[in-house]
């Protein structure tokens, strides 16, 4: 049995028995009968289906909002932004998909020569609870529109979700399991990938996951897109526009409770800021409004589970021990829920939990630099690459200093965000591979030559 858990509360909400063996073959099967007609179906007529997912999540908009608060803590305007950005993905993918798939000639000595963009088969969906919505959609939505199959194996504490995802597909009218749903525990995932019917994976989640999946996957040669966890650094030169620095650093920090890959984890700032920055950052994060996260005007609801706020608030004690400064929370509210307050650690430094581990969760660690050079230094010296923020007055040098940060993206002078025109991933322990965009519909594809003398 799965159980979901309401995190403001602590209590049970439902029951859902796992899929056995035996369903999860006979799904697979399933899948593998709609694959192959579905990698028939003209572009068109899959845009039509997919515009019409969008438009059914649009009309429940308000239920899976609702259904996002209460299995993992997600304020409801929060979640109703998700579930519009699901939306639009779906239009963008309708629209786009064919212009991104179709032939691409090139000249070569032959009659005709040119590259086609196969779809795969059945891809397996490994996917985690922070964007319950947005991390399924964001992977199912440009792989079923290159003509493939989608497995989905979400995290055990949004079961909810899962179905609820798996019913939009349902209802849109998309071939019988082309989109299915499997509710297994993290062990058994191995035997998912191991099946003869199951293509390739897409993993979105820790670190620590993505190793276990590459693994098993590479044991039978099958392709991994990781998208992991990663400690964005945010770099704040002595030209910076400090007020929008400083709005911009603590909105990232903040979306989703602190619990996004690309929240702004390391504030790294130049020693002549340093003081009036760390003043401004803390008026800030006083502001947001901690509370349940069904009320209209609540910035932060409780985080996911307690075991995750148990660890994040061992993450901050750990710190503060090895020498960091405590400026604003640092305390477990005595509530029954998973609540963690909006904290700010000052004086962290090489070697302490709150410079080299992810804190998924409204933790902010400030760092003072001397220099560029030290910042940029700083910024890379992490296991992680996922993003990374410049604010300065001067783009010249900003755009000079992204080039040094190793990172999938670099931001200046706005905090980082997926957007579905483009390509969105990580390097080093934050994983490989690329999604949205261009480059994420031509993950799960077989880029075939074809070459006609
Ligand atoms: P997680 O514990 O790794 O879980 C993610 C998914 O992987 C869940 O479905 C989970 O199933 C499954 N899983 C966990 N361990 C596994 C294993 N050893 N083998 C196979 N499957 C496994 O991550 P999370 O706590 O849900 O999510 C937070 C992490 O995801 C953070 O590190 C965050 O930065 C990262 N993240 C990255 C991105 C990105 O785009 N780069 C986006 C969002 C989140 P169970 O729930 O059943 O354990």
């Amino acid at each position: 049995m799965m159980q979901t858990i309401d995190p403001s509360t602590g209590k049970k909400i439902k029951f859902y028995p796992q899929t056995k063996i035996s369903q999860v073959d006979d799904i697979l099967n399933n899948a593998q009968k709609s694959f192959h007609t579905w990698r028939l179906t003209p572009f068109k007529e899959r845009a039509f289906l997919m515009k019409e997912a969008g438009r059914i999540l649009r009309a429940k908009e308000k239920q899976y909002a609702e259904l996002m608060a209460q299995e993992m803590g997600k304020p409801i305007f929060q979640g109703k932004g998700e579930i519009e950005k699901c939306a639009a993905l779906c239009d963008f993918y309708a629209d786009y998909a064919e212009s991104f798939l179709c032939d691409r000639p090139i000249k070569t000595e032959a009659h005709k020569s040119f590259i086609t963009y196969d779809p795969l088969g059945i891809i397996l969906a490994v996917m985690p609870w922070n964007f319950p919505f947005w991390q399924v959609f964001r992977c199912a939505v440009p792989t079923l529109m290159a003509g493939n199959a989608v497995v989905l194996k979400h995290a055990s504490n949004v079961c909810g979700s899962a179905l609820a995802i798996e019913s939009v597909f349902k209802e849109a009218g998309f071939p019988s399991a082309l989109f299915s749903n499997v509710f297994v525990p993290s062990e058994k995932v191995k035997y998912l990938i191991e099946h003869p019917l199951i293509q390739a994976v897409s993993l979105t989640g820790s670190t620590g996951a993505g190793k276990s999946i590459a693994i098993n996957a590479g044991g039978v040669l099958k392709k991994v897109v990781l998208e992991l966890g990663g400690s964005d650094p945010y770099i704040i030169l002595e030209d910076a526009d400090l007020q929008n620095a400083v709005t911009k650093c603590v909105e990232s920090r903040m979306i989703n409770g602190g619990q996004s890959c690309i929240s702004a984890k390391r504030f790294i700032v130049v020693a002549s800021q340093f003081k009036k920055f760390e003043e401004k950052f803390v008026s800030r994060m006083q502001l947001q409004r901690m509370g349940n996260p069904l009320y209209e005007g609540v910035d932060l609801g409780p985080l996911a589970r307690h075991d995750l706020r148990d660890g994040l608030h061992a993450q901050v004690k750990m710190s503060l021990k090895q020498g960091a400064r405590l400026l604003l929370g640092g305390q477990v509210p005595k509530d029954k829920g998973a609540y963690y307050p909006p904290t700010v650690l000052t004086h962290v430094r090489a070697g302490m939990s709150a410079y080299k581990e992810e804190l998924f969760g409204p933790v902010a660690s400030l760092i003072k630099v001397r220099d560029e050079k030290q910042a940029i230094e700083v910024a890379n010296d992490t296991v992680f690459g996922l993003g990374s923020a410049i604010f300065s007055g001067d783009l010249e040098r900003a755009e000079r200093l992204a080039h040094e940060l190793q990172a999938g993206c670099c931001f200046i002078n706005d905090f980082v965000k997926s957007d579905m025109r483009l390509p969105f991933g990580g390097i080093k322990g934050s994983g490989y591979g690329r999604e949205l965009g261009e480059a994420g519909i031509k993950e799960f594809v077989n880029m075939k030559t074809v070459y006609i003398k």
